[in-house]
């Protein structure tokens, strides 16, 4: 391996998925003059959008709030994964920053160095033995959160007896043959949700077996408002903006109300499945979860679809926990055998902490978890590097966005100042402050983050050190944010 440098950028990007496009889209129009790179690991920009190809993959949010706040959305509020690629081509192509992205670039460390005041990785390009370095004075993490090449597969008794076929969702075979199949679909998320009506037209059955139900809403795939506005001829730019706030403000609403009045709103999902599944059928058993609504993200039910499977006897639902895999399938623990010639494994992913990228400040090892947010994107004790962590239960790219702004904010500031770098670290009146995980698990809990929370960083209980994960505060504090506050020391 070879100490030099191959070359240097004043900010790195750390993957192409919508969060990296994004950032490379606000450097060009906020900080034209700053040199920078997207790595990314893929052949392709996307990420998640590239890297899940099962059945029927498309979004859990409408695509207003998903979608850039700089680029309209023209089509339907649920997109496919497909459609969202062609969103992002078009920004990609429109802003020409495909100059800027190097694919098949997969960094493995980052060093920081305060005596020079740079981050240097090490990158590994497919293909090739010997790794590149790159120099940058701020480093960009847009990598997501979650592991791409491995899915998270719990470890079930029997799973090597079954004699069928085992498929997770993010390993999707292109030429699976599922006609005329049983399929058994393990899991409760927007995932399973997803692929079960998309199975079920060519499958003999498919069941959906979950250990506990999860919140859907079923809602047309259409807005009301856009297709109002399109017809008036209204510019897209328009409609995008004014569909993009009614649906803010509404979500907003939404999560007052579930906070308020829980039970009212758990009524109203109750309501909204029942009127498609009818009286007969066990709804409160299936899907009337146990959380409160919006303690997980709740994923729209395009037209229905996955309730109008079910009605009509193409899919079904079991709710009970997995005793054994079988060689033709699964027992229950309450004794059902479910038969299957494929089982998918819709369970969730492995939280991906910094990219699995192995980070040393000043040849130290970082202890990310004993780190302090910032912001819910930089981190005490580590220098001019943010990470991306969109909304759970508001769109990913809303906070992407936002975090867009702050950080060409941030270097203009930077800049201004004559700082090469800037490290958040608690102030005095900070020291005493009660120190809370990333994310309260009282008020979201995935299962995703749940097994991964002692890996992550603190927040704090007061001022730039909370988590709030709350769109409707980040958006009037952060475009403002005080970027002389104390907390961020410039050297
Ligand atoms: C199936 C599915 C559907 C979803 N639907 C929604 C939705 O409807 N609404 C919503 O808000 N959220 C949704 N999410 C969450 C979703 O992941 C985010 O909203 C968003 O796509 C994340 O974008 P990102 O660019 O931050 O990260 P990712 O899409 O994860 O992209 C990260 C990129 O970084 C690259 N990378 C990672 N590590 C390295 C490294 N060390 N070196 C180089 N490159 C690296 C990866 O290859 C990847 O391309 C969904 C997630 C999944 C899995």
């Amino acid at each position: 391996m070879s100490d030099a440098i191959n070359e240097h950028f004043d900010v790195l990007i750390v993957g192409a998925g919508i969060s990296g496009i994004g950032g490379a889209y606000h450097l060009l129009q906020q900080c034209p003059t700053k040199s920078f790179a997207v790595l990314e690991t893929m052949d392709s920009f996307g990420g998640t959008w590239k890297t899940h190809t099962y059945p029927g993959i498309r979004s859990d949010s409408d695509l207003y709030t998903f979608g850039y706040g700089f680029k309209p959305w023209t089509g339907p509020p649920i997109a496919t994964g497909e459609e969202i690629l062609q969103y992002l081509d078009e920004v990609v192509e429109e802003n020409d920053i495909a100059r800027h992205i190097r694919y098949e670039h997969t960094i493995e460390t980052a060093e920081w160095s305060s005596e020079t005041k740079l981050w240097t990785l090490k990158v590994t390009q497919t293909g090739h033995d010997d790794q590149l370095t790159f120099t940058c004075g701020f480093l960009w993490m847009c990598q997501g959160y979650y592991r791409h090449t491995d899915p998270y597969t719990p470890e079930w008794p029997g799973i090597d007896q079954f004699q069928g076929q085992v498929v997770h969702p993010q390993t999707w075979p292109d030429d699976l043959d599922y006609a005329n199949k049983r399929i058994v679909v393990i899991g409760s998320g927007a995932t399973a949700a997803t692929l079960i009506p998309a199975l079920a037209d060519e499958a003999e059955h498919v069941t959906m077996l979950q250990r506990s139900p999860t919140f859907f809403v079923a809602r047309p795939n259409n807005n009301e408002l856009a297709d109002t506005l399109r017809e008036l001829d209204i510019p897209d730019e328009w409609t995008h903006e004014i569909v993009r706030k009614k649906i803010l403000h509404d979500q907003q609403q939404i999560v007052e109300m579930s906070f308020k009045y829980p039970d009212l709103v758990r009524q109203e999902l109750y309501n909204g499945v029942k009127a498609i599944l009818g009286d007969d059928y066990d709804v409160s058993a299936h899907f009337e979860p146990a959380y409160r609504p919006w303690q997980q993200r709740i994923a729209l039910i395009p037209d229905g679809d996955l309730f109008h499977s079910i009605a009509a006897g193409d899919a079904s639902v079991v709710t009970d926990e997995i005793s054994t895999f079988t060689e033709s399938g699964i027992e229950t623990k309450s004794g059902q055998l479910l038969e299957a010639d494929i089982i998918v494994t819709a369970t969730g992913f492995d939280l991906s902490v910094l990219g699995d990228i192995k980070f040393t400040v000043d040849s130290e090892p970082l202890a990310f978890s004993e780190t302090v947010g910032y912001r819910g994107m930089m981190f005490t004790g580590i220098p001019n590097m943010v990470w991306v962590f969109g909304y759970f239960r508001a769109s990913w790219t809303l906070r992407a966005d936002l975090i867009s702004e702050y950080v060409c904010r941030l270097l203009h500031h930077m800049d201004g100042r004559g700082a090469q770098a800037v490290t958040p670290t608690l102030r005095s009146e900070d020291q005493d402050m009660e120190l809370l995980p990333w994310v309260d698990p009282e008020n979201f809990n995935p299962g995703y983050l749940m097994r991964s929370l002692h890996l992550m960083p603190k927040q704090g209980s007061a001022g730039p050190w909370q988590h709030t994960q709350d769109y409707w505060t980040d958006k009037d504090e952060l475009r403002v944010a005080d970027l002389d506050d104390g907390a961020l020391i410039y050297t």
